[in-house]
């Protein structure tokens, strides 16, 4: 019969890449925790209405990448192909605006859009997605990046390079727009059929487009950067000099923007060049409008999201430290009864344990327990028992000591010894 395979751009996730990724996942709630964000899960499956209202109805995401269809009762729904959206929705259901002046959340989870499948890419990726609600202070973009930054060096990054700009405000681009139109009407034969669809519609939607010859017109196009209003001017330069005050260096690209509309203000990507040619693995920025448009008060906002597959790809060697596992080795059914409450003692003590659960010879509980990686085998047989003893042997230098055999009693002084936190 034939077997049934993952769908094409999604993939298991197991072995030495479930270990990365749960670093990462580690290391992120570390930093956020200590930065004061709270944890949220939203449903990975939303009303289709959600994504068109708040990415835009112009963004690629939009017209090409989601996964959205028809459920039985007739209602558009879409696969989450971003997390600020949903988290958005969440934060005005749940009244937050109304219970707290700042909200600082985070989600990780599944994402999901139907794209070209390539290096590090896939239909279903999975993100740490940050989000901060209820102030415009610049700081808070810098303490962002600086955040990121703690991260990176936690999981042995070290080569990335953090790209920022101001994509302005509505003021601003509202001047811009009308500069960026006269310049694409007179190279308009040069532009793709989707580009020019989006001329007066979405005029700054062209910058994102894919297309070499697209590319090419967009790398000569006036800058919004230069047609930045005052206060998103100064609102940039506070940014800047937090961030020098944070000591994390920073590159100004006016060249960067995002794909989606409610972007406003700061907006950032970090990138590394170990990626290839899609070298960002994280990106977020400032969406002081959002909330506002899905139905909400007036509440500044930014965010990022990292992808988690992306950074993977670059998350250096070493484990953290662990700790030390155990393995117990009875020989005989006599020993065998001290099998539970062996394990109950030490998984009590929180200390790893393992063994095998047919006994065997000693020799080969030995060769399961070198190929599990324990650090340490417990050795109990009928001779042990009638000591009332238990042989603790040290796998690395192959040094062993004997305890008295009371499970508990054993595992607090193991734990004492071997197992500094
Ligand atoms: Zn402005
Ligand atoms: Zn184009």
């Amino acid at each position: 019969m034939e077997k049934i395979r993952t769908l094409r751009g999604f993939r298991d996730i197991l072995g030495e890449d479930i270990g990365k990724f749960k670093r990462i996942e580690d290391a992120s709630r570390c930093y956020l925790d200590l930065l004061g964000f709270a944890e949220i899960a939203t449903p990975v499956l939303e009303s289709t209405d959600l994504f068109i209202r708040s990415i835009g109805d112009t963004t690629d995401i939009v017209e090409k990448e989601m996964f959205t269809f028809t459920d039985l009762g007739g209602d558009s729904l879409t696969l989450r192909p971003e997390a600020t959206a949903g988290v958005v929705r969440a934060y005005l259901q749940a009244g937050m605006y109304a219970k707290e002046r700042i909200s600082k959340i985070f989600t990780i989870g599944p994402m999901f859009r139907h794209e070209r499948p390539q290096k590090g890419r896939f239909r279903q990726f999975h993100q740490v997605d940050v989000e901060v609600f209820g102030t415009d202070d610049p700081f808070i973009d810098a303490e962002l990046l600086w955040m990121i930054s703690l991260l990176l060096a936690d999981l042995g990054v070290k080569r990335y390079s953090m790209e920022v700009n101001s994509v302005g405000c509505k003021l601003c681009r509202e001047e811009f727009r009308t500069v960026l139109v006269s310049f694409f009407e007179t190279r308009k034969d040069r532009l793709c059929e989707d580009c020019l669809r989006r001329l007066y519609k979405n005029p700054l939607r062209i910058f994102d487009c894919k297309n070499a010859q697209c590319i090419e017109v967009n790398s000569e196009s006036p800058l919004l950067f230069d047609y930045l209003c005052t206060e998103c001017g100064s609102h940039f330069n506070s940014f800047l000099a937090y961030m020098n005050s944070f000591g994390v260096p920073v590159t100004v690209n006016k060249r960067l923007v995002r794909g989606l509309d409610y972007y406003t203000k700061t907006v950032f990507e970090i990138t590394s060049d170990e990626l290839g040619a899609q070298k960002a693995f994280t990106a977020g920025g400032r969406y002081d409008n959002l909330v506002e448009e899905m139905g909400g008060p007036k509440t500044p906002a930014i965010g990022f999201a990292i992808g988690m597959e992306r950074l993977a790809l670059i998350v250096g060697g070493g484990e953290r430290p662990r700790k030390p596992v155990f393995f117990f080795a009875y020989l005989g059914e006599k020993a065998k009864a001290y099998l539970a409450p062996m394990v109950k003692a030490f998984v009590d003590q929180g200390l790893p344990i393992r063994y095998s659960y047919e006994g065997k010879s000693l020799k080969s509980q030995m060769r399961y327990a070198d190929g599990l990686g324990a650090d340490f085998v417990l050795i109990l047989g009928d001779e042990e028992i009638n000591r009332k003893a238990i042989v603790v042997r040290n796998m690395k230098d192959k040094d062993q000591f004997e305890l008295p055999l009371d499970p508990s009693g054993l595992a607090v002084e193991l734990k004492q010894r071997f197992h500094k936190e």
